[in-house]
């Protein structure tokens, strides 16, 4: 551990996946640390970072702040010196309204950077954005790798997407049109599908794709693939934006390798197949893809991806931030080994054939 950092930072969403993992590396790094939740009465889901902050002799504490609410941001932040907003809905399935996640994710982020700028001690916001606030709503991938220049094209994006580009979008022209002598910066992580260890006994719609294969919930492997990350380096990114002089007023695209599914299998397969996981290495059809989709919401968003690497370069979070990745396999073995031991996914035992 180092040095205890001066100056209180504000992790919002502090329940969620990577929040947790900021605060971890936070906490780690010596900083005290705020986190907000929507509703403090409920702190079963933040007990496992009471462990954590006791566990490396640091300061946390919960308040309660809603997205859709203004009540609560202006004493969240107070005597803040950094924020790093990542709460935003991430909802497994695509509402029937998308205004129950673009409405949070837009006006939420105004809110926090509103009460971050009148706080007075805040000097600066990092925001987690998405890759699908960069390549989504393509008809085909118009980049080798997409870069901090590109931007998704709103007009062709799902719900989602549209919440993760338009609440970036709003909160660049929330820094832009601040007056002269302004004192708020803005820096944007931008992490491709984040996986990794659990903290909690909850499985994230990201690392799902990783319990799928395990649990063969999906029997077959779909000609899809992603940019992987750890979420364990995804955090990295957040501190080391919040605390570089030269991150200010940059995105940071955030992102490992492409990666097929039947490679992801592959690893898995090698990894977990001796426990007795029968991971599954045969390839969907696209046409069963297609049909699975009518029932599968999760393959539905997919399905406009099918057979196309979408690739990101991380490259300026690498030369600026001195940021970098793990290797997938060991992404995808922690992953899979978080799985294993929260009991979200057991071993087949002989006797169960493949399909
Ligand atoms: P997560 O585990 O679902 O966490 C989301 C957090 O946001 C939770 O703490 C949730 O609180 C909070 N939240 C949602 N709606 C809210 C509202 N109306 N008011 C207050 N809090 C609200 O998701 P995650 O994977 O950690 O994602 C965190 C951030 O990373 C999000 O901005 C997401 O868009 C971005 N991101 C994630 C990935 C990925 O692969 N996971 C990739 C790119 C970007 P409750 O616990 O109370 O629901």
């Amino acid at each position: 551990m180092s040095s205890t950092q001066s100056g209180t930072v504000l992790v919002t969403g502090a329940s969620g996946f990577i929040a947790g993992h900021c605060i971890e590396e936070l906490l780690r790094h010596g900083y005290a640390v705020r986190g907000t939740v929507r509703d403090v009465a409920h702190t079963e889901k933040v007990a496992h970072l009471t462990a954590l902050a006791t566990e490396y002799g640091g300061r946390l504490n919960f308040v309660a702040a809603r997205l859709d609410s203004d009540e609560g941001w202006a004493e969240a932040v107070a005597d803040c010196a950094f924020v790093l907003h990542v709460a935003s809905p991430n909802p497994p399935a695509v509402p029937l309204d998308e205004d129950e996640i673009i409405r949070p994710a837009v006006d939420g982020t105004l809110r926090v950077l509103r009460a971050a700028a009148e706080s007075g001690t805040v000097s600066r916001v990092v925001l987690t954005s998405s890759s699908l606030a960069v390549n989504a709503g393509r008809p085909a991938p118009t980049a080798d790798s997409y870069t901090e220049d590109d931007w998704s094209l709103i007009e062709n994006c799902d719900p989602y997407a549209k919440s993760k580009t338009l609440a970036e979008r709003a909160a660049w022209k929330f820094i832009h049109d601040q007056p002269e002598g302004r004192r708020l910066d803005l820096a944007v992580v931008i992490p491709t599908l984040v996986l990794g260890p659990l903290q909690r006994p909850e499985v994230t719609t990201s690392n799902e794709v990783v319990q799928r294969l395990l649990d063969r919930s999906m029997p077959a492997v779909p000609n899809l693939g992603f940019s992987l990350v750890d979420v364990r380096d995804i955090a990295l990114a957040h501190r080391l934006a919040m605390e570089s002089p030269k991150a200010a007023g940059n995105r940071y695209v955030c992102g490992g390798p492409y990666t097929w599914m039947w490679d992801m299998a592959r690893v898995l397969a090698a990894e977990f197949g001796p426990e007795g996981f029968r991971v599954p290495t045969r390839r969907l059809p696209y046409w069963a893809m297609w049909l699975a989709a009518r029932f599968d919401p999760a393959l539905r968003l997919a399905l406009g991806y099918v057979g196309r690497p979408e690739r990101f370069s991380s490259q300026k979070a690498i030369d600026e931030l001195g940021w970098s990745t793990r290797p997938i396999e060991e992404i995808l073995r922690d992953t899979g080994q978080s799985l294993i031991d929260h009991g979200f996914v057991h071993p087949r035992r002989a006797g169960r054939a493949d399909l």
